[in-house]
């Protein structure tokens, strides 16, 4: 194991969260490796042979592109996470692309080794069942807001995603990358930008987005992005500051199930009143 991969660990949140034993079993099948802006980390149809794992500011994207050439994102995934392979078993074709979108330190390992890692620790295959939810809320959410939300509260919705993940205000990002991850014209998407600066919401400068005004932006903004962030707080123990997302805690204790099938009776109870706790959300 590179010894740099121990260090980088700390800055992969969902690696961070794994406690002694669970890091030593993934830790020798990390692999350091930077992307470059643009980077593909895989292709649509190919298969996943690894999973990567964002660190830092790092940001990927998981793209899907039409036969007509148009794209639009799907999921945004930055040091919170992982890319690939997440939940599939062995080497599954991928079915969209998964594109750097800001540069920066990757921690990779192969799916099989992380499948073994699965298969030895109940508290790996929690984790990764865990963020596989979360980022399956991400997605589905996501679908929604293309199909349903005006295009000003989809650029909103990102510009917010993306904040949670590199923790500055500045994005580093063009109006050609925006315009491609929401599927629309540059130049209808410029229009749409200079409407959000015209609020006081974002400036718009060469190369960058700067956000002034998040609570503002959260306020102008559709629901989307403040549900995947209250999921990815109650499944998945993420904390978040004025900054974006700093941390994965360890999970409530109601949500881990040590033994699945008292758990499920507890929840049963729960729901028809026969249990003595609140009743909660399955
Ligand atoms: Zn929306």
């Amino acid at each position: 194991m590179p010894p740099e991969s121990a260090a980088r660990l700390e800055t992969n949140l969902l690696l961070k969260a794994l406690r002694g034993p669970d890091r030593e079993l993934l830790l020798p099948h990390l692999e350091p490796l930077n992307y470059g802006k643009g980077a593909t980390i895989f292709e649509a149809g190919s298969p996943v042979t690894h999973i990567a794992f964002p660190c830092e500011h790092a940001v990927v994207t998981l793209v899907i592109t039409t036969s007509d050439g148009r794209s639009a994102e799907t999921a945004t995934i930055g040091h919170e996470g992982a890319v690939g392979g997440v939940v599939s078993q062995g080497y599954v074709p991928a079915s969209t692309h998964a594109v750097v979108q800001i540069a920066g330190p990757v921690l990779r390992m192969d799916s099989l080794a992380l499948q073994e890692a699965k298969r030895q620790s109940r508290h790996v295959r929690d984790l990764f069942a865990r963020y596989s939810d979360c980022m399956l809320a991400q997605v589905l959410q996501s679908s929604a807001c293309n199909a349903l939300h005006p295009i000003e509260q989809r650029c909103l919705r990102w510009l917010q995603t993306l904040h949670d993940r590199i923790g500055s205000p500045v994005l580093p990002i063009t109006h050609e990358l925006l315009a491609a991850m929401l599927g629309v014209q540059r130049t209808y998407l410029t229009r749409i930008l200079r409407i959000l600066q015209d609020q006081g919401l974002i400036k718009v400068g060469r190369g960058r987005i700067t956000i002034l005004n998040r609570p503002g932006m959260e306020a102008a903004s559709c629901d989307c992005h403040a549900r995947v962030r209250d999921h990815y707080r109650t499944v998945l123990g993420a904390v978040y500051d004025d900054h974006g997302l700093i941390a994965i805690d360890q999970p409530q204790p109601r949500f881990i199930a040590t033994d699945p099938e008292a758990e499920a009776r507890r929840r049963i109870d729960r729901w028809t009143g026969k249990g003595s706790g609140t009743r909660v959300d399955p």
